[in-house]
């Protein structure tokens, strides 16, 4: 089988990973989603009472952390399974901080690399086809409207359990994806070669069919030229 990799960044709740995951699925592909890795140690400073504006104190706690994706998307940190922890406001709210920090990002991404190595691969995140993997054989910029986005997470969240409000998630994603496109390292922006699919007025399916469309003509491409 053809290796492959596959990159879909795009800003936050823009159905990046529930795409990813059924494309990973269809295709047989390791599903890396690096942004639960980014809210695992986002937890463990929270567990550990550390402000997480405070960049040299979470520094100092990236080399005591282990943090592992396992099948069906279950994310460990030091041996304890946070999936749902993860995805609680007081870490969405705090993640950025965290993410914005060179050393803090430099330890994920070499991880994230490594996952990527031996398997085909579809990873998202923000800077997957523009720092982590540059040489992505497809990479997409997935996007939606703010309000698209913020109802689409809401939704989510109450689905499985998660307690919050509609402005609560709606100020919590525009204020990500401000410190994230900010920041100085690896900020999320579109990749020039990226192909850019604004998933607001599509369905799960129609999205995830647009992706395979783009991957099979990639292969098909690379599998001539081999
Ligand atoms: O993808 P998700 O929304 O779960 O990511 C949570 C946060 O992790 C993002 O808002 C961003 O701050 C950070 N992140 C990042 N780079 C990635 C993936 C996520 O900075 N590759």
């Amino acid at each position: 089988m053809t290796k492959i990799a596959v990159a879909i960044d795009g800003p936050a709740a823009a159905g990046k990973s529930t795409v990813a995951k059924k494309v990973a699925e269809i295709k047989g592909y390791t599903y890396i989603d690096t942004g639960a890795m980014y809210r695992a140690f986002t937890w463990y400073c929270l567990e550990k009472g550390i402000d997480c504006q405070d960049e040299a104190a979470c520094v100092a706690l990236i080399t005591k952390v282990n943090i592992e994706l396992k099948p069906n998307h279950v994310v460990i940190c030091n041996g304890k399974d946070v999936s749902r922890e993860i995805r609680e406001p007081r870490v969405s709210s705090q993640v950025s901080y965290i993410a914005s920090y060179k050393d803090i990002r430099l330890a994920l991404v070499e991880l994230q690399r490594k996952m990527a190595d031996t398997d085909s691969v579809i990873m998202d995140g923000r800077d997957i086809g523009t720092y982590v993997l540059p040489n992505a054989d497809v990479k997409i910029f997935q996007i939606a409207s703010v309000e698209t986005r913020a109802v689409r997470r809401y939704e989510e969240n109450i689905s499985k359990g998660i307690q919050c409000t509609l402005e609560e998630i709606d100020a919590d994603v525009r204020k990500r994806d401000y410190i994230d496109s900010h920041r100085e390292f690896a900020p999320l922006k579109a990749a020039p070669d990226s192909v850019l699919l604004d998933t607001s007025y599509m369905t799960v399916d129609e999205v995830v069919q647009n992706v395979i469309d783009i991957i099979d003509a990639k292969i098909e491409e690379k599998e001539k030229r081999a």
